[in-house]
């Protein structure tokens, strides 16, 4: 188990080697950003982007949140962290990039396909089942056709990214991007069992990378 302290001794394990090999690179990045991709991903601690692509500080700016979801665009008000996180990658960092990120056994991923935590409290669940309700569309083709078991749980898994690359859409300073080709939109799908990555080709299917 790793508790903060843990994570202290890793910080120091960082500054007296990877910190100080890359200084000069540090001190670049202390001016500013440019990362050119943005991903977002599910904050389940077993699809950490960094540790899956490898990717260095500086190169990826992401977003996580329960089940990698992206809502809609939405101008009434309200707390919209993702949108946040989009409006200011695109039109700030203009990233030319942008992955949604699924995973394999997600826990939001399942609440959402059996109903496990419809009509809770916030507090008891609600803040989720509330959230996950994005998917409410895409798990009612998905029970139709594939049911609640494993295939239903993967299968949803995979319409999750499709639903959130349809949101995505929705924002009116992603479609200018969209047409004006500086940004492409990219799904995929991390299965923890067999760490194997699909990738979301035509978005019709997802096919090994
Ligand atoms: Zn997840």
């Amino acid at each position: 188990m790793t508790h903060f302290s843990d994570l202290v001794d890793g910080y120091y394990r960082f500054r007296g080697g990877e910190w100080l090999e890359e200084r000069e690179r540090w001190s670049e990045l202390a001016e500013g950003q440019s990362p050119k991709v943005m991903i977002i991903a599910c904050s389940d601690s077993r699809v950490d982007p960094a540790t899956i692509f490898g990717s260095r500080p500086g190169e990826v700016f992401v977003v996580r949140n329960v089940a990698a979801l992206v809502p809609p665009f939405d101008a009434s008000g309200g707390l919209h962290g993702v949108s946040a996180a989009l409006e200011f990658a695109v039109t700030k960092l203009g990233v030319e990039e942008i992955l949604v990120l699924g995973h394999g056994a997600c826990g939001g991923v399942h609440a959402a396909l059996t109903g496990s935590l419809s009509g809770s409290k916030p507090g008891e669940g609600g803040f989720v089942a509330e959230w996950i309700g994005l998917l409410d569309e895409a798990r009612e083709r998905v029970v139709a056709e594939h049911g609640t078991g494993e295939d239903g749980q993967a299968a949803l898994e995979q319409e999750g990214v499709r639903v959130s690359i349809a949101n995505l859409k929705t924002f009116p300073f992603v479609q200018s991007a969209l047409r004006d080709g500086k940004l492409t939109i990219h799904g995929a799908v991390f299965a923890i069992r067999d760490g194997k990555l699909r990738v979301l080709e035509d978005s019709d299917s997802f096919v090994p990378a």
